[in-house]
């Protein structure tokens, strides 16, 4: 790990959005991998001992931000990317079958919408996702768009608490808003963190292309 340590006081966020980041690492990494990466993080009361599933902010940001951390390093960063975005995969399924009243998105009666168009859809679903970031996490958030691509942007973000990276390193909310996209319009949806706040940026940004790829 880099020796940059945060200084900003932590963020409060739901306890069930730290209990859903654990049981996606878990279904990813494994039973002894989420212990390890717990461990790793310096947050080994939470083994066996999740946080419950609750909306309240009982958990931090920076405590999120510590578990994604501690994945990269038990994995180094070249392993951790592609398992990172898993996580984020199997974090959209979990809140998509656990809790999509509570996050009030439409699930399968958008999917299965008729007369609108895939990118209509998106546009939705994205305007859903960002609404629960803002109500629910506590994570301020919006939708922009151009002629070419969707952008989410974040302005508070998880990766705030963690060392600096070079890069864009919200690797689990690139898996999440890919996993989206492509359970929605049945396409694989090239998501990319364009700018992070982790590495200076005034916002994390994601950038997702209208254009869905020909179908196979
Ligand atoms: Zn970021």
């Amino acid at each position: 790990m880099s020796a940059t340590q945060p200084t900003i006081p932590d963020r409060g966020m739901p306890s069930g959005a730290l209990r859903l980041l654990f049981l996606s690492i878990e279904e990813v990494m494994g039973s002894d991998g989420i212990k390890a990466v717990l461990n790793g993080a310096k947050l080994s009361h939470y083994i066996n001992n999740y946080p419950e599933n609750s909306l309240e902010y009982g958990v931090t940001f920076g405590e999120y931000g510590r578990v994604e951390q501690a994945v990269e390093d038990f994995l180094g960063p070249r392993g951790a990317r592609a398992i990172l975005i898993r996580v984020g995969r199997e974090l959209f399924r979990y809140s998509l079958r656990e809790q999509s009243a509570l996050l009030g998105i439409a699930g399968n009666a958008l999917k299965n919408m008729p007369l609108i168009s895939p990118q209509a859809k998106m546009k939705i679903l994205l305007q859903q996702i960002v609404g629960a970031a803002n109500k629910t996490v506590n994570q301020p958030a919006h939708l922009e768009e151009d002629h070419d691509n969707f952008i989410v942007v974040i302005d508070q973000c998880m990766c705030q608490w963690r060392p600096k990276h070079e890069k864009p390193c919200c690797l689990v909310t690139v898996g999440t808003f890919s996993e989206a996209m492509k359970w929605l319009t049945d396409r694989p949806v090239e998501v990319k963190e364009i700018t992070c706040l982790n590495n200076g940026a005034d916002a994390c940004r994601y950038q997702i292309p209208k254009k869905l790829p020909e179908e196979a």
